[in-house]
């Protein structure tokens, strides 16, 4: 596996597997990587020769008062992980680099990224948008990989390949989570134990929902009270939104459609922001 850490050493390297008739495979991701992240190089792995996995945390996908220093970086070990797990190579350029200096072109999806995160979060797809597009411009990737826990992470991405003619085929991958049902994020190191006890209230309550349409259950707001209600017995969270969604649009709806409708959760646990969702 190797390391790379410019543009133009990245280019020179996929040209070589280019040229060897290898498909590329590639997986964004900000780092400190856990089996969720895993999971999606070693799909990416079973269907390209090629698996380039990106480790940039990017600042422009952060607010102001947001995490961005403190995000967690674990370099050395997510070379390690990335090689296990099948990665052809990792690619990490610093901010200096990646960035033009005054750099001024946005890329920006705005009809998914309304609501939801994109309420509580302004300017943040923005940012998530811009630095894939850019990821893609220089991998060039046949196929990318993308969790499904950041529900309107890929929405945005969907739409902007689609708007703008990306030739990427998006392929997303399915939660990951821990033994007890809390997402995996690598966030949820910040959580105390107490806190990721606390936080099973999450999984608990996208269960309630959807036990609930299993049940027959059709009507959005009783779905929604029943996974707020949940939710409230466990005082420590904070409450952003819980939401029944679209599962494309990300527009709440009034009637869930089995397979089609999703629920999304965002809260604080302390200072830690988490997010999850499932399709009901
Ligand atoms: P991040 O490093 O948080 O930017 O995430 C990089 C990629 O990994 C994104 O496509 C995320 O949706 C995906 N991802 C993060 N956590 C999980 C998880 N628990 N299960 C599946 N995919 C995940």
């Amino acid at each position: 596996m190797q390391v790379i850490k410019t543009v133009p050493a990245l280019r020179q390297a996929l040209q070589q597997a280019r040229q060897a008739g290898q498909a590329v495979g590639f997986v964004p991701t900000m780092g400190c990587l856990h089996a969720g992240h895993l999971a999606l190089v070693q799909q990416a792995r079973q269907e390209n020769a090629c698996v380039v996995v990106s480790i940039f945390v990017n600042p422009t996908q952060f607010g102001p008062q947001e995490d961005f220093a403190k995000y967690p970086r674990t370099f050395e070990d997510d070379c390690v992980q990335c090689q296990a797990a099948g990665a052809a190579i990792v690619f990490a350029p610093t901010t200096e680099d990646f960035y033009a200096p005054q750099s001024s072109t946005w890329v920006e999806e705005t009809f998914v990224t309304q609501g939801l995160c994109g309420t509580f979060r302004p300017g943040h797809f923005r940012g998530v948008t811009t630095v894939v597009a850019m990821l893609f411009n220089v991998v060039q990737p046949d196929a990318a990989y993308f969790g499904r826990k950041d529900l309107q992470q890929l929405g945005a991405i969907k739409r902007m390949v689609r708007d703008l003619h990306f030739p990427v085929k998006i392929v997303a991958h399915d939660t990951v989570r821990e033994a007890n049902g809390v997402a995996m994020s690598s966030r949820n190191r910040y959580l105390s134990p107490t806190e990721f006890q606390q936080a099973t209230a999450i999984p608990a309550a996208l269960q309630a929902a959807q036990q609930a349409v299993q049940h027959g259950e059709r009507e959005a707001t009783k779905v929604q009270q029943l996974a707020l209600a949940r939710l409230q017995q466990e005082p420590a969270l904070q409450l952003q939104y819980c939401e029944v969604i679209d599962a494309d649009t990300l527009r709440p709806v009034t009637t869930i459609t089995p397979g089609h409708t999703a629920v999304a959760i965002a809260c604080y646990l302390g200072k830690t922001r988490l997010i999850d969702n499932c399709l009901l």
